[in-house]
């Protein structure tokens, strides 16, 4: 029952699925990485100050045989009960790269590429050390790849977390922490880890019209991160309206549908050469040569 609660976001549909077939889906997704069923959608962090895309998040989706497209909040909970969610991550991390690098590759600046890495995912082997094999294998500098944690992975043991997140900076990575302000004691995580940035969770900003409690907490979380020098990142952001509001409390890092869908690829390819001719027309001043 309990965990049933924590799927709060699953379709009626996938609940049922969990409960009756979990053993079966469990099964099926063992066969889901070495059956090419993986793939990854890209979504756009904008900084809205310079009106540039900032980076993008790695997105997984699972296109099931027989059931169709399968979302990450149905199938990573059982993934991650399983050992499934060490290979699942590997492979996403390994995927994330590997397009990084083509990305680097057809030219232009790089953009940061963001993953998510799972509670279970943090604590096995040598995180560090598999991120250090991705980077290498697609020759990466790590300052191209941030890490999305929660702060679920030092609920248990505070100070082996830390270890593993200092394992990871000295890779040059960046560390988010998702989801910001759902947890149970985000403040008191957030005294103690050493993250460079924190996604202001969804719920909030869904919020900033309509409750004057959430406009507080969501410019109390923007200005302490700002006294910490930590980044922020609102994320969830729908309409305009929730843009402006964030950018007037001060936030200029952004991400949501108001600026876009989780796309595939070659799409964030097609918006980045929109923006980059823009901008360079923009920027450029006549007759500089550049
Ligand atoms: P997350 O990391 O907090 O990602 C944000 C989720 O919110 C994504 O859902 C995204 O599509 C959705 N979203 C973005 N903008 C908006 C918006 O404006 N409105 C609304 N209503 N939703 C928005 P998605 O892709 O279904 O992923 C759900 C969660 O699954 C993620 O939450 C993350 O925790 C997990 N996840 C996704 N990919 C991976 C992965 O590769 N590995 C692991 N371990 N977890 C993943
Ligand atoms: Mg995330
Ligand atoms: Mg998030
Ligand atoms: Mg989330």
């Amino acid at each position: 029952q309990a965990k049933a609660l924590g799927h709060g976001l699953m379709s009626a549909f996938n609940q049922a699925l969990y409960r009756l077939n979990h053993r079966s889906l469990e099964h099926d997704l063992r066969g889901a990485v070495a059956g090419g069923q993986l793939f990854l959608l890209y979504q756009e962090k904008r900084n809205v100050e310079s009106d540039r895309m900032a980076g993008v998040e790695a997105l997984i989706r699972w296109q099931h045989p027989t059931l169709g497209l399968i979302s990450p909040a149905d199938f990573i909970p059982v993934a991650e009960e399983s050992a499934l969610i060490v290979d699942i991550g590997r492979w996403t991390l390994d995927e994330a790269c590997r397009q990084l690098r083509a990305w680097a590759d057809a030219g232009g600046m790089p953009l940061p590429v963001a993953v998510n890495l799972s509670p279970r995912q943090f604590l096995h082997g040598d995180i560090a050390g598999s991120v250090r094999e991705a980077l290498a294998a697609h020759r990466l500098p790590g300052h191209l790849l941030e890490l999305e944690l929660t702060e679920s992975v030092a609920v248990h043991d505070v100070d082996r977390a830390i270890s593993i997140m200092y394992q990871l900076k000295e890779l040059g990575v960046t560390l988010s922490l998702d989801d910001f302000g759902t947890g149970f004691s985000s403040l008191s995580y957030l005294m103690r880890l050493p993250v460079d940035k924190l996604k202001i969770d969804r719920s909030f900003i869904g919020g900033l019209q309509d409750s004057a409690r959430s406009r507080a907490i969501v410019k109390g979380v923007i200005d302490i991160s700002r006294g910490l020098g930590i980044h922020v990142i609102a994320e969830g952001v729908e309409t305009g309206a929730q843009a402006s509001r964030l950018r007037e409390l001060g936030c200029v890092e952004m991400q949501g549908y108001f600026f876009g869908r989780p796309v595939p690829p070659a799409q964030v390819e097609q918006y980045r050469a929109a923006g980059a001719s823009e901008q360079s027309a923009g920027a450029a001043p006549a007759g500089a040569g550049a």
